[in-house]
């Protein structure tokens, strides 16, 4: 059966497809803020670094405040050397990390690595909103969003300080927004790709458990639907009766059940023997095997206990059904390879012999004979009886029918010839 034809497929496929799709979802969500916040403090560090470097390739790490100072003609002076608009260091820096930086005097950006489309310096520009509110006071700041000539930044600013304590510019160091973004979606790709193809195996697995499942279940519902229709013959799979689990109990419980209902359905409950229903399907499958086979026959023989009423009548209930059993105990000497006995009805029992009547008859009169040694020891009395039988063939092509009442007819004849005796 087709898993989403079968309801408890469908639950099952949820019930695995469902929370893996959900897990994969938020662990997808996870890992893509990981790698963000990881790549953002990446950047932060990388772009601390690059500013640090710069400190140091200008000299900025121990001077004093007229060290650094802008003339009248606004050029900017460092220890004497002009540093505005020199581009040496902030190239250097450039080639070295590949991010932009820009050195400010206060608010104002006196030497960057950023260039206009026309190929100009992006100079003699400023950051009043990042000094003012920020590095005059000696702060950093950092921002993902720094708009700068029309470009976005991941940008880093660090004030430049004095031996005084006093802050006298900045200076700069950014990575282009959209060069981050591409590293993190990059990154977050192959972590989509990963909980992908994990929720792409757990759904295969889910698929083959349900489907293990399934064929389980199916399984065990063709069994009981064979038992329902009492066809009990049918041998329930090892694969299932083997298993450890509530499977394998269901499957021996229903084994079980089989048996006993196969019993208590097929057999007379006193003798054991089968009962006049799987007499008579028996019967028609010795009738088909005939058939078939054309030169091949069977006999038929109904055999009753003589005055068997009498035996009731004299010695009791009890006694006729040990004298039943008795009977029944004889009957089974017949080799199942050739035929098969069954209790007719009352005490009346049946023989069907795969052979013709004229072996079958040895096979039956050595029955009448053992019938005819039976002593059932009852309260101090022995009980014997004898059995009148008669004796048919079936005949090619014929109704079962008229083998039974052929039969029938040549009891009667027995038992009205003095009973004890094999008629055919
Ligand atoms: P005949 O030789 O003509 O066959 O005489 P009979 O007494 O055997 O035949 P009859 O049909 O008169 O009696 C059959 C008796 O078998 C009647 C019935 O009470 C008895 N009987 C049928 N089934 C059982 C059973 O299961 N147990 C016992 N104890 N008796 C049974
Ligand atoms: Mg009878
Ligand atoms: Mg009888």
């Amino acid at each position: 059966m087709k898993i989403y034809k079968s309801y408890i497929g469908r639950q099952l496929l949820v019930m695995a497809i469902i929370p893996a799709i959900i897990i994969g979802i938020a662990i997808t969500y996870m890992s893509t803020r990981v790698v963000y916040n990881v790549k953002l403090d990446d950047t932060k560090d990388f772009l601390k670094s690059t500013i640090a470097a710069l400190e140091f390739n200008y000299k900025f790490t121990s001077f004093s405040n007229s060290e650094f100072y802008e003339d009248k003609s606004g050029i900017v002076y460092f220890r004497g050397d002009k540093v505005s608009d020199e581009y040496e260091i902030v190239d250097m820096s450039k080639d070295f990390t590949g991010a932009e930086v820009s050195l400010f005097y206060e608010n104002k950006r006196i030497s960057t690595t950023i260039k206009r489309s026309d190929g100009s310096r992006f100079t003699k520009t400023t950051a009043n909103e990042v000094w003012n509110n920020y590095c005059s006071k000696g702060e950093n700041y950092f921002d993902t969003e720094v708009i700068i000539n029309g470009e976005k930044y991941f940008g880093y600013y660090m004030p430049i300080v004095s031996d005084e304590g006093l802050a006298v510019g900045m200076l700069f160091a950014g990575l282009p927004s959209a060069t981050v973004h591409n590293t993190i979606h990059r990154m977050n790709q192959s972590a989509i790709m990963l909980c992908a193809f994990l929720c792409i195996v757990v759904i295969a697995i889910a698929v083959l458990q349900t489907n293990k499942v399934l064929k389980i279940l199916n399984s065990v519902l063709r069994y009981v639907s064979d038992i329902n229709n009492e066809n009990f013959r049918h041998d329930m799979s090892n694969n299932i009766v083997n298993r450890n689990d509530e499977f394998g109990r269901i499957g021996r419980q229903l084994v079980e059940l089989n048996d006993s209902l196969r019993i208590s359905v097929e057999n007379d409950m006193l003798t054991g023997l089968y009962n006049r229903r799987v007499a008579m399907k028996k019967l028609d499958e010795c009738v088909a095997w005939a058939n078939r086979t054309n030169d091949e026959t069977f006999t038929f023989a109904i055999c009753d206990i003589d005055h068997f009423k009498k035996v009731n009548d004299t010695y009791g209930h009890s006694c006729g059904d040990l004298v039943l059993k008795a009977v029944a105990n004889v009957l089974l000497q017949i080799d199942e390879q050739e035929g098969f006995v069954a209790r007719w009805g009352g005490e009346e029992f049946i023989i069907v012999l795969k052979k013709p009547v004229g072996e079958a008859i040895v096979d039956i009169n050595k029955i009448a004979d053992e019938v005819r040694k039976i002593k059932i020891n009852y309260e101090d009395n022995i009980v014997g009886i004898t059995m009148t039988f008669g004796v048919a063939q079936y005949i090619s092509r014929q109704k079962i029918d008229l083998t039974i009442s052929t039969a029938d007819k040549l009891l009667y004849k027995g038992k009205e010839n003095g009973r004890d005796r094999v008629v055919f």
